[in-house]
């Protein structure tokens, strides 16, 4: 797999990562959230079925006070088993034995101490007295524990009254002095303690469950969609790119071909029109001009050609660098002559100032001077006549900086985002121009070891600085030594 396709795998997994974290967070704050909710309506329908089995013992052992306290020869001997005795009996059984759990029976004014309410059941008798509601629950701390406490409203019935009707302070058969309660009185309530840990062990459980459900799905996704990455995008992708990349070198290698094919044939033009120009004495001025004109068209011609063979070798990776030390007074000079008559036809002024301080810098002087060729050039070629190129080269702490500032119409910000790509070139150029140059000249000092900058000025001109290292040999990006 390649770097590339690692880093936009890598991307998804820990894209797929942070949505599995915010998804876990959301699901396990979301079960927090309703838990409390979720464990009342659960320890509600708890406290309610305790409540019911809880009457139907006592209404089973009310119903059966004759059957408990009548002999079998018809005498009735009173058993002292009767429904409140038989209820809190009970409860307090189901109490012992149930962790956690405690059902009761309170009453404002008990006959036993015991039966005394506590301040939850208080407030359940008060909202029994002042309303028509017959239960009263909430989650509340128990010794130290979250439990879910219930009440419900025991009302007098009619074999209540035996009781605890009327007349007042008469003894009931327990030994008791009855209340004077009529039917439908509050007797008292039946309380009842559900403790809650069960259902937050359960939320917990939910939870964990939840987390590892999330995780999995996490890494399932990750596995699937990274498989599926490299089967159906990654490895169709490279294949495309593998065969662009073949296409675009064979276009490469026909044009560097043909290329190659027109310099020869190009280069005897030159040198014959040369040779022939020579010759010639007595030339009309029509003719000179003629002359003139095959020659500076010829000479674009090869540059352009010259720009293309080196791109092309420059992208195989076929351009050697030969470093050895480089006089920049020389390279300017013999650039700056090379474009002489280009510049005088224009006539165009080219200034040149070496920094005495300037030393000798070990660089590719081939390499540089095509780089300058370039940047000078067009500094000719797009100016308008009778302006001033000027070039200057001075040292900069470890490496010198060559600069070319013309007059000419300068190049807006987002032309300078794109004319060092290759085959860029600013639209509506009236010039003509392959729009390799810039994009050699840049490929060719990164390669040793320095880079180009451009300040310019829409309507004032550009200045193009080349920074090159002193030693290129230590930070090139290849090359030979020679
Ligand atoms: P070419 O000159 O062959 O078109 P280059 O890569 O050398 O290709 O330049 C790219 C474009 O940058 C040119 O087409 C031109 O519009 C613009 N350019 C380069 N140098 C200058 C300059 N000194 N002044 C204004 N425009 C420039």
């Amino acid at each position: 797999m390649s770097a590339d396709n690692r880093r936009l795998s890598l991307r998804f997994t820990v894209l797929v990562g942070i949505v599995s974290v915010l998804a876990i967070g959301a699901y396990v704050v979301w079960t927090l959230c309703v838990q409390d909710g979720f464990a009342r309506e659960k320890a509600l329908v708890e406290a309610r079925t305790l409540n019911l089995e809880m009457q139907a013992s006592w209404d089973y052992i009310d119903a059966s006070q004759d059957a408990i306290n009548y002999n079998s020869d018809g005498t009735y001997d009173f058993k002292h088993i009767y429904c409140s005795v038989a209820g809190k009996n009970i409860a307090q059984r189901f109490t012992n034995q149930a962790d956690g759990y405690e059902i009761r029976f309170a009453r404002e004014n008990p006959r036993s101490g015991i039966d005394a309410p506590d301040d939850f059941e208080q407030a359940a008798i008060e909202a029994f007295r002042t309303s028509d509601t017959t239960e009263f629950y909430d989650i509340t701390e128990w010794e130290g524990e979250s439990v879910f406490r219930y009440a419900s409203a025991l009302e007098i019935k009619n074999n209540c009254l035996q009781c605890h009707g009327t007349p007042v302070g008469e003894k009931d058969e327990t030994g008791y002095f009855k209340e004077g309660m009529a039917m439908g009185d509050l007797a008292g309530i039946t309380s009842i303690i559900v403790p809650l840990n069960t259902y937050n062990n359960e939320a917990q459980t939910r939870i964990a469950q939840g987390v590892i459900f999330f995780l999995l799905l996490a890494a399932a996704t990750i596995l699937v969609v990274r498989f599926g990455l490299r089967k159906w995008v990654i490895g169709p992708l490279n294949e495309l790119n593998e065969q662009l990349r073949c296409e675009n070198k064979e276009q490469q290698n026909f044009l560097a071909m043909v290329s190659h094919e027109l310099r020869t044939p190009l280069s005897s033009i030159i040198a014959f029109v040369d040779l022939w120009d020579d010759e010639q004495s007595d030339q009309t001025i029509q003719e000179k001009q003629l002359v003139r004109e095959i020659k500076e068209n010829s000479r674009t011609l090869l540059d352009l050609i010259n720009n293309t063979i080196d791109t092309a070798k420059l992208e195989a990776g076929e351009f050697g660098l030969y470093f050895d030390e480089v006089d920049l007074i020389d390279v300017i000079q013999s650039v700056t002559s090379a474009l002489g008559p280009l510049a005088h036809k224009k006539r165009i002024t080219i200034t040149k100032h070496v920094d005495p301080n300037t030393p000798i810098i070990v660089s590719d002087a081939s390499a540089l001077n095509k780089i300058l060729t370039n940047i000078i050039a067009n500094a000719v070629k797009y100016s308008p006549e009778e302006t001033t190129v000027s070039i200057r080269a001075f040292p900069e702490g470890n490496n010198v900086r060559i600069t070319v500032t013309d007059e000419g119409p300068g190049i807006s910000p987002e032309q300078q985002k794109r004319i060092f790509s290759r085959y860029k070139r600013v639209a509506g150029s009236s010039v003509s121009g392959s729009g390799l140059g810039l994009y050699l000249a840049k490929s060719l000092t990164e390669q040793l070891g320095g880079d180009i900058l451009l300040d310019s000025v829409v309507g004032k001109g550009s200045m193009f600085s080349v920074e090159l290292p002193q030693d290129g040999r230590l930070v090139s990006k290849s090359g030979e030594e020679e």
